[in-house]
């Protein structure tokens, strides 16, 4: 059994068992979103491999299995579940799906929203109330007709009216949901807590387990209200549309939803999508979507269900604040005052409307909270614009080799090179001594370096003043210098700052790669930020790269492409380039020559026409790679004066080729 399938043959025990918590028993562990986010994964995998879809896989089941306790009912027509549709692309390619298969038909599109609660049956002969009948496994269901007679809002006959006689003979099946009105859900907690009873958790949940009370009694002391949305006749064709479907509802006395409408076009679907995105929060009942049906009954019923879904309907389902995804990695980005943050790394994940890859898990006490591991499946939460978090790991799902994080083992094997301290009482661990002052300093300097950005006399000096003083509070403040400021320093004068200044102001559009290296990330030497630069292109596609992409660069191994990605998940280093991009400062990508692309050069000894750095440069802005030392791919081994025999041997043993500085500059001049 491969991996993939392994994961497949869990996620389907995992959401059987929430199903069955849901549908059976009324008391669900994990939240819609939850179920939902898994149940997409195993979409995705069973579209990938249809041979491994079983008939018990949730994608092919509705509900659960049935309880005890009522008589079972067999339904003449199936009651299916809707396929889930998440975006407007799902949405349109829905709609282009439809009218492929529906080629050369007029069709309008009917959309209702989609109320919470539990789907029932209330078949009625002649005109009477005569049976009520859950959805159950939408094959058979549940009779709880006596529960259903002490719905307020249920007719216990239809109301007669002109024009359709025809509805009062016969059998006629409204199909509708059970909810509990949310100002009734409150009003009834209140009185629990007056009562000193606990409160009830939802109202969806609470209409479900009511229904299924054996007693009808205190079913009838529960605020249980019924809206139907759709009628079935065995002469179907009476009924030629959905929306007429509702009109018939509404004269027959039966509740059903006013905002319910006819859309010629997927842009004004789209558009009544929006509307009540918006204004959702405002009805009287829970929903977490919409339904979209093809108006015409007939197209509707000949298009037919894939597995247990109707091809002619889908519900659009609202961005939810909660999805599953699977931690890949778990690195630490040290910040700027020197603390190590652990940040969990994502297969990419939209949560409430956004792309979600990675999140702080703070310390090293909410790792342990948690319990997360490499290859766990979590859930994350994010509400609007706030910072998405995890929330829980579902630990069912957990590989085997999954082992515990070790804080202060990670830290070593992401920084041999630093010692960590933990203070007393605090939860962090942080760099042995270095504190907020002295890494801006050092984050300065280098930013400033003539390999970086290369600020003329922005040396150590400078900015040792320039923090001391409180100028600058993070490497973007210096753009926003003022002379005046500087003019307060002993260190300046007139000329000095004003050449500052000037220095400054000539590197708001710095090269991409020097901006790259300039920003000090770890392991991001001038070569590897070359690299990056010419790779990704921007600043947006590189501060989005997972690990894997960074992998595909050569030379980047695990601990580099680690690092990248903890540096553009933190917090402060989000906000830094934010910051960065609203001053103005926009890093510019320059067509470097191709003369010595594919070609690798080491210098040693010293040159005499130029220093070594500016080599660097030169060769690297013909696309060629500078190395510090030779290696099996090395092509060139600059000799300049002074050179050890053992730096020769090694190029020799390579096959690397020896060349002079004059051989070096007609290479450059070409
Ligand atoms: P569904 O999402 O497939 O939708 C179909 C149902 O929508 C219909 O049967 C009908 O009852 C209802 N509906 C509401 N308003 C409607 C309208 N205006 N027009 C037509 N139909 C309308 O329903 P489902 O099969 O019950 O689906 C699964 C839902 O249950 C999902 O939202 C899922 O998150 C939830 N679930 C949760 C858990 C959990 O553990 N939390 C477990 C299982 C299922």
């Amino acid at each position: 059994m491969t991996a993939n399938q392994q994961r497949l043959d869990e996620i389907k025990k995992l959401l059987n068992k929430y199903s069955y918590e849901y549908y059976a028993l009324d008391q669900p562990s994990v939240s819609d979103a939850i179920y939902d986010s898994l149940m997409a994964e195993l979409k995705q995998i069973e579209a990938v491999h249809p041979e491994w879809i079983t008939p018990d896989s949730p994608t092919q089941r509705v509900g659960s299995k049935l309880l005890g306790g009522f008589n079972k009912v067999r339904h003449p027509r199936r009651m299916v579940s809707l396929n889930d549709v998440f975006d407007r692309s799902e949405v349109e390619a829905w709609v282009k799906r439809t009218d492929k298969l529906a080629s050369g038909t007029q069709h309008d599109f009917f959309a209702d929203i989609k109320m919470d609660g539990l789907a029932c049956a209330l078949i009625y002969i002649d005109g009477v109330l005569t049976q009520a009948v859950t959805r159950g496994d939408s094959f058979v269901g549940e009779d709880v007709t006596a529960n259903v007679r002490t719905i307020k809002n249920v007719p216990l006959r239809l109301r007669e009216a002109v024009g359709f006689e025809d509805f009062m003979h016969g059998r006629t099946e409204i199909r509708g949901e059970i909810v509990i009105l949310k100002r009734d859900f409150e009003e009834l907690n209140k009185r629990q807590r007056s009562a000193g009873q606990p409160e009830f958790a939802n109202p969806r949940n609470l209409a479900a387990g009511t229904i299924r009370q054996l007693d009808p009694a205190l079913v009838a002391t529960r605020p249980l209200h019924f809206r139907g949305y759709d009628v079935i006749r065995d002469d179907n064709l009476d009924i030629p549309t959905h929306s007429f479907a509702y009109e018939v509802l509404s004269v027959l006395g039966i509740t059903r939803n006013q905002q319910a409408s006819v859309f010629a076009d997927l842009d004004g679907v789209m558009r009544f999508v929006d509307e009540w995105d918006k204004k959702r929060h405002d009805l009287p009942f829970n929903t977490d979507g919409l339904v979209i049906k093809l108006n015409d009954r007939k197209l509707y019923d000949d298009l037919g269900l894939v597995g247990k879904n109707p091809r002619g309907a889908v519900a659009y389902k609202y961005a939810a604040e909660q999805a599953t995804t699977i931690v890949k990695d778990i690195v630490i980005s040290i910040g700027r005052t020197g603390a190590a943050t652990p940040v969990a790394v994502f297969d990419p994940v939209q949560v409430a409307g956004t792309t979600v890859q990675h999140a702080s898990l703070h310390n090293a006490d909410e790792i342990a909270r948690l319990d997360v591991r490499r290859g766990d499946t979590v859930v994350i939460f994010k509400a609007g614009d706030i910072i998405p978090q995890v929330e829980k790991v579902l630990t069912e799902l957990r590989p085997t080799e999954a082992e515990p994080i070790d804080f202060p083992v990670e830290l070593a094997r992401q920084y041999p090179e630093l010692e960590f301290v933990r203070p007393e009482g605090e939860a962090v661990y942080r760099v042995k001594g270095l504190n907020s002052s002295l890494i801006l300093k050092r984050s300065l300097t280098h930013f400033a370096s003539k390999g970086a950005l290369d600020i003329e006399t922005l040396g150590e000096k400078n900015v040792e003043a320039l923090v001391n003083a409180g100028l600058v509070g993070d490497l973007a403040d210096i753009y926003l210098l003022e002379k005046s400021q500087l003019l307060d320093l002993e260190r300046f004068a007139e000329v000095s700052a004003q050449k500052l200044l000037d220095a400054i102001a000539t590197k708001k559009q710095p090269l991409f790669e020097r901006f790259i290296y300039g920003l000090g990330i770890r392991h991001v030497g001038a070569q590897t930020a070359i690299d990056l630069a010419k790779h990704f292109g921007s600043l947006d596609e590189l501060a989005v790269a997972t690990i894997d992409d960074l992998r595909k660069i050569d030379g980047i191994g695990e601990i580099v492409a680690e690092s990248i990605v903890a540096w553009f998940a933190d917090e402060d280093n989000i906000k830094l380039l934010e910051k960065f991009a609203n001053i103005g400062v926009q890093p510019v990508i320059q067509e470097s020559g191709d003369a010595l692309v594919g070609q690798s050069f080491v210098v040693t000894g010293t040159l005499t026409s130029m220093s070594r750095d500016t080599a660097a440069a030169k060769i690297r802005s013909l696309g060629g790679t500078f190395q510090t030392s030779v290696s099996a791919g090395t092509t060139y081994l600059v000799v300049g004066g002074k050179v050890g025999a053992s730096k020769l041997k090694k190029a020799e043993q390579y096959g690397t080729k020896i060349i002079d500085e004059q051989e070096l500059l007609q290479m450059l001049q070409k």
